[in-house]
């Protein structure tokens, strides 16, 4: 039950008796995703860092708050799968396009592209919420393949931080649906 109503109109509908099929796992409900504690955000590249919110392991996809607190980079990568995004704060964007995002901006990317993303210097921390479909493929120089990153990948990254900063690495299993 959320908050108690007051005189909101609805205050008198009741919930849904049966909320979830016999098979449909729990929601996942976290409070200040974009939350300003460095503990929280795992490091994913020299200068960007990841808070995991929600990973699906079986469909190799997971949605995080992507942080850099300066100029920040991701090196060049390829994504044959979709990703959207959602600017929170500070201001990012991809040397491949002609775009900058800052608070508020929403972004698609179409599957099959690759693009190397850059956060600016900025008086807020660069956040996004960010959902994947992985893997995300490395590029070399020239564009050609170099490594992978995938779900499996990100989980194991996640544990590891949130083991060795005291969260455990059992509260990113919490996030598994
Ligand atoms: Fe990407």
């Amino acid at each position: 039950m959320p908050d108690t109503p007051k005189s909101e109109f609805w205050r008198d509908l009741k919930p849904i008796a049966r909320v979830f099929q016999p098979d449909a796992p729990p929601e996942v409900y976290i409070a200040d995703a974009p939350i300003d504690d460095d503990r929280y955000y795992v490091p994913f590249s020299e200068t960007v860092s990841s808070r995991p919110l929600w990973i699906s392991p079986a469909t190799n996809r997971w949605c995080d708050i992507l942080m850099a607190k300066s100029a920040g980079l991701v090196n060049r990568h390829y994504h044959p799968h979709e990703v959207l995004a959602y600017t929170i704060s500070g201001k990012w964007g991809y040397l491949e396009h002609d775009w900058t995002a800052t608070s508020g901006d929403f972004v698609y990317e179409s599957p099959g592209e690759g693009h190397t993303l850059v956060a600016y210097e900025h008086e807020d921390p660069m956040r996004a919420i960010f959902i994947v479909t992985g893997p995300l493929i490395w590029l070399d120089e020239n564009g050609g393949s170099e490594d992978f990153f995938d779900v499996h990948h990100y989980i194991a990254m996640c544990k590891e931080h949130y083991e060795r900063v005291g969260l455990g690495a059992a509260s990113v299993e919490a996030l598994f649906r």
